[in-house]
């Protein structure tokens, strides 16, 4: 008997994830299709999720978190302009899907996850997968990872009510950070912030809804 996972065919679900719900809705950056049509999303669902894996929408991972829409994952990826060469950082692992999609669009990655239940998990689903390019840790994204800063691209996947200064200045020149920025009743807004020689330079992306960032109380970064 098959397992699961051929029964599903699932990179026929994966191409047809990125032809329907990406392409046809303008990214086309063809490094990150191909991520999307790579990185095999269902290992990173709860087991009870796995048929619903490529739909078109966020879905629980437990702990009150989520796995982003692969839309989201797809914009956010591409609106980080990776070419391969790059060290990025990511805020809030969660899953570890996007930590994946990052980690075959750039060098290096290093992901920070709060929660240390899923942190773990995190390592679990990723070393099955044997990237060996990402680096984890467990803590309070709003600080960063300054020993290993400077980083080209920076994504961060829960919002905070403002931009986080220490992110901003583990940027390297030219570097971009794509992070949704809001409370969580008003709408959230996902920005683009650009470290030019003028200085960072804030470009608005989308309407988005995220899960709050926590950790330190707002107003205090
Ligand atoms: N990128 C994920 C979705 C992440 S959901 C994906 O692949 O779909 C947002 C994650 O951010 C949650 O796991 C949450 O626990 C985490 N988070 C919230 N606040 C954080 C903080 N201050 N530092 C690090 N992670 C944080």
């Amino acid at each position: 008997m098959k397992p699961w996972s051929e029964a599903l065919d699932e990179p026929a679900l994966r191409k047809r994830m990125v032809d329907e719900q990406l392409r046809a809705r303008g990214v086309s950056d063809e490094r990150v299709l191909a991520a999307l049509e790579g990185v095999p999303r269902s290992a990173f669902v709860l087991p009870e999720d796995r048929a619903r894996a490529h739909e078109d929408g966020p879905l629980a991972i437990g702990l009150g978190q989520t796995i982003s829409q692969p839309y989201i994952v797809g914009f956010m990826s591409a609106a980080l302009e990776l070419t391969g060469s790059e060290r990025v950082l990511e805020v809030g692992t969660g899953c570890g899907y996007q930590t994946a999609v990052l980690a075959w669009l750039a060098r290096e990655v290093h992901s920070i996850e709060l929660v240390p239940e899923l942190h773990r998990r995190a390592v679990a689903t990723l070393s099955a997968l044997g990237l060996a390019n990402v680096h984890l840790r467990q803590g309070d994204g709003h600080r960063g990872w300054p020993e290993a800063a400077p980083f080209d691209a920076i994504l961060v996947g829960a919002a905070p009510e403002r931009v986080p200064q220490a992110l901003v200045e583990q940027l390297a020149p030219g570097g971009r950070l794509v992070l949704p920025v809001g409370s969580p009743e008003r709408d959230q807004e996902l920005l683009r912030v650009r470290l030019t020689p003028a200085g960072p330079l804030e470009e608005r992306l989308l309407p988005v809804r995220f899960v709050p960032m926590r950790g330190r109380p707002a107003g205090l970064e």
